[in-house]
């Protein structure tokens, strides 16, 4: 005979089941094991400003080399495929590409992951270019990087000084400023700190940022970011 406690306690078992299978699908779509084709969201395309699940539909890309092949196309950037880096100590790249261009500005990147790619042309496409032609009345010509692939630690955190970057793995990208058609510059050490137009640009293009990159850090994080803003697609979440 059984009690009224087991049916109860099956349904709560099954309940309990499917928390856990949700919980691990998503941290597979996190951290893009989920292939496009077992998706159930559209793949992430340039040409528009994506709205929904902007963050599984690029996380869909990091192991998708034919993806990013069909994705990553002018005129929003033109990219072009690097041969792999197999990881070594905590170092190297996979699935990257090199570019000078990226929505519409000039941007020089030797190696960034296929991910950080699409996140970055879209943002400057659909986010920064609007913004700055609304601010300014002008397009941005060109971005200044201070840096992408660097095989080195965090800075600038005791707590995390033994944590490899993102930059270690080509997977995060340093903006140091923007410079407009005409020839006007907005720098980030420079401008920031101020209450000016070039301010207000600046911090409204670093909170768009959080749309697209699970890390965008400015000059408020720290003072290790004062004259940059850090973007990259690792694990973590942070938005400041
Ligand atoms: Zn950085």
């Amino acid at each position: 005979m059984t009690s009224p406690a087991q049916p109860k306690r099956r349904i709560l078992a099954r309940m309990l089941l499917l928390v856990l299978l949700a919980g691990v699908a998503f941290i597979a779509m996190r951290l893009g094991y989920v292939p496009q084709r077992f998706s159930p969201f559209p793949p992430i395309a340039l040409d528009a400003q994506p709205t929904w699940f902007v963050d599984s539909r690029l996380a869909a890309l990091r192991l998708d080399r034919p993806l990013c092949d069909a994705i990553l196309k002018d005129p929003h950037i033109d990219a072009a495929a690097i041969v792999d880096q197999p990881y070594k100590n905590g170092c190297g790249w996979q699935n990257a590409v090199k570019f000078t261009r990226a929505g519409g500005a000039q941007i020089g990147a030797e190696k960034l992951t296929c991910e950080m790619a699409a996140a970055l042309a879209l943002w400057i496409e659909h986010e920064v270019q609007p913004l700055a032609q609304a601010t300014f009345g002008a397009r941005v010509a060109s971005i200044g990087d201070m840096g992408i692939y660097d095989c080195r630690n965090i800075v600038g955190n005791p707590l995390m000084k033994n944590i490899r970057s993102q930059h270690a793995t080509a997977n995060a990208i340093d903006i140091s400023g923007f410079t407009l058609q005409g020839g006007r510059q907005i720098n980030i050490l420079r401008d920031w700190p101020g209450n000016g137009t070039e301010a207000a640009f600046l911090r409204e293009a670093h909170r768009r940022a959080c749309k697209y990159f699970r890390v965008a850090l400015g000059p408020d994080y720290n003072a290790a970011h004062k004259n940059h803003f850090h973007f990259d697609r690792g694990a973590f979440s942070r938005c400041k």
